[in-house]
């Protein structure tokens, strides 16, 4: 009965529910998922998969955690929502333990997703340059191959042509320009030259849009969708000297970074700088219920603070840190610090790392990389040429890997082919055998694949 009842919801599914870019054929129908505890999902006929993509980077904590059913249950009995004219007890406190991880003072801007809290950022920094004077700076820039979030700010933010050429004009004013793809370095270069040359590049683009248009660059401590691109300490750095020598300013993405995933509590305290503002999401509630935070630095906040109505952020949303969310993200983090499960991503991704490298013997894979425990394995047609793999290739290795109870994902720009990194991000409160698991398949799957 269950495998027939899964037919008609498949069937119901179909019908009725729009997906968004998996292609629909006769035998790919979207798993359809009933339940989820640790790191494991389980489908509607029983079948059970290591989910070593966390949902989509989200699950930090790992599924089926109780306390924080109970602290939603506990927060919706006693008040679930308000409007943002109000305060209430956990967003003022949520706001307080932000700030003691950050290590500093940033005025806190909650809203619901990702793509929000980028579009809050986007509209402070230019009202920020405005009521300074600048109103001149309105130009964004971000990195091909980023991903920022799908609405209209956003996803003009983003540098992948084939997420945005059909849903043109998008917003004007965002620039982009390329960022370290160090595996694919021009010979004979060091990571450090390459990485400067690159930081090189933004300060050009700055300097021929004029400086005194550009209201802030906009990128992840690391390019995580778009293929697990990591930058050289000196990239990272630079970056910020260049904000500062031309008073941009320099707006941190944590959203898939932050909270642990790749072994400190932010991406970007890697690269020792100070952000002017900072955007999170997924992780902040380990995705049990929508949330996410604008942070922005204090002394920027003063020119938001004069009593004339028309210096106000002009920026409503209703859902937006409602006390009900901002309840499960502090018991969120409160679990992460209990279980150190930002010590443990670094532990755990160090094994992945140690015990995946040898995959780089393999005739398709050109390259294994990680930070924490978010993994990226590239996977080219010839290790010479370093050309994309074909994504027969590609999706043959993640259908084996799912037909051995593993789901990983797949990552990359996606144009010119370059949709060819295997990804792995799992709860940072995966055990020491779902590690042993994911290597398992993995490397047996590998080696199914030699040809
Ligand atoms: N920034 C980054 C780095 C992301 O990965 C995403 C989502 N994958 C977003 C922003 C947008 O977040 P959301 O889907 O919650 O709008």
């Amino acid at each position: 009965t269950v495998k027939n009842d899964t037919q008609s919801l498949n069937e119901k599914d179909r019908e009725n529910v729009w997906h968004h870019i998996s292609p629909y054929n006769e035998k790919n129908y979207p798993m359809i998922a009933s339940e989820a505890k640790g790191s494991w999902i389980t489908d509607h006929q029983g079948n059970k998969y290591l989910d070593a993509m966390s949902g989509l980077w989200c699950v930090n904590v790992g599924y089926g955690r109780e306390e924080l059913a109970r602290v939603a249950y506990e927060q919706m009995k006693k008040m679930a929502y308000t409007s943002m004219t109000q305060s209430h007890e956990p967003g003022i406190k949520l706001a307080e333990k932000i700030n003691d991880m950050l290590d500093d003072d940033y005025m806190i801007f909650y809203s619901n997703s990702g793509s929000d809290a980028n579009e809050v950022a986007f509209k402070i920094a230019r009202q920020y340059h405005q009521q300074n004077g600048e109103s001149s700076r309105y130009k964004f820039i971000s990195r091909y191959r980023a991903y920022h979030g799908g609405s209209m700010g956003a996803l003009a933010a983003t540098g992948q042509a084939l997420r945005k050429y059909k849903y043109e004009p998008l917003s004007s004013g965002f620039l982009h320009v390329a960022p370290p793809d160090n595996y694919r370095r021009p010979a004979g270069m060091s990571v450090e030259q390459y990485n400067l040359q690159r930081a090189g590049e933004l300060e050009d683009k700055i300097i021929w849009e004029q400086k005194e248009t550009i209201a802030g660059i906009i990128m992840e401590p690391l390019i995580t969708g778009g293929g697990v691109l990591i930058p050289d300490q000196v990239y990272v750095k630079e970056v910020e000297k260049i904000c500062k020598r031309h008073g941009v300013l320099l707006i941190i993405d944590e959203v898939i970074c932050g909270f642990g995933r790749t072994g400190k509590a932010f991406g970007h305290k890697h690269f020792d700088i100070k952000p002017d503002i900072i955007t999170m999401a997924k992780g902040l509630t380990s995705g049990y219920l929508p949330l996410s935070v604008t942070a922005v630095r204090k002394d920027l906040y003063e020119s938001f603070k004069s009593s004339e109505d028309n210096s106000h952020f002009r920026h409503v949303n209703t859902f937006g840190g409602n006390p009900t969310a901002c309840a499960v993200a502090l018991k969120n983090i409160e679990i992460m610090e209990q279980e150190n499960l930002t010590d443990r991503a670094a532990v755990l991704g160090n094994r992945l790392q140690q015990e995946l490298e040898e995959l780089r013997s393999h005739p398709y894979v050109g390259d294994v990389r990680g930070l924490g425990f978010l993994m990226g394995i590239e996977l080219v047609e010839d290790k010479n040429t370093k050309e994309p793999a074909s994504a027969e290739r590609i999706g043959k290795i993640i259908g084996d890997c799912k037909t051995n109870g593993l789901i990983i994902g797949k990552n990359g720009d996606t144009v010119a082919g370059y949709n060819n990194i295997l990804t792995l991000s799992p709860p940072l409160s995966s055990t020491d055998d779902d590690l042993g698991f994911i290597i398992d398949v993995v490397k047996k799957v590998f080696k199914e694949n030699e040809v």
